[in-house]
């Protein structure tokens, strides 16, 4: 989707500092950092929201989180520990339209969310 920010970033037609990249996963620094650590991962594939996952995605929303585990092996935080976050809508305070996990780490999480 040309008009979507994130297949941008993809297609690296918007640089971006990437840390990871397979055939259908890419991750990069967050432009706007609310941790120490703060890395986006997404699917190459197009997917609006959570919610647009399909069945036949299983293999792909399973390959988000295999790349979110080895990232924050990479990182070095996964011994600390970290956050995975999906924000999904209005409620979900979702800005990008194109399904992305947040790897928060670096410093301790506060609970609940905000
Ligand atoms: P959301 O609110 O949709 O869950 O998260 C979108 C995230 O994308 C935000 O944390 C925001 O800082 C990040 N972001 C927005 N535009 C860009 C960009 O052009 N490059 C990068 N690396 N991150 C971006
Ligand atoms: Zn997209």
């Amino acid at each position: 989707m040309t008009d979507c920010l994130f297949c941008r970033i993809g297609a690296g037609e918007i640089p971006s500092d990437k840390v990871y990249e397979d055939d259908e996963v890419l991750a990069f620094r967050d432009i706007n950092p609310r941790a120490p650590v703060h890395i986006l991962i997404i699917p190459k594939k197009h997917v609006a929201t959570l919610n647009d996952f399909e069945d036949a995605d299983q293999a792909i929303a399973g390959r988000l989180l295999l790349a979110s585990r080895q990232i924050a092996s990479d990182e070095g935080i996964d011994g600390d520990g970290y956050r995975l976050v999906v924000n999904c809508n209005e409620n979900g305070g979702q800005d990008v339209f194109h399904v992305h996990l947040h790897l928060l780490g670096g410093r301790r999480m506060t609970w609940p969310p905000g």
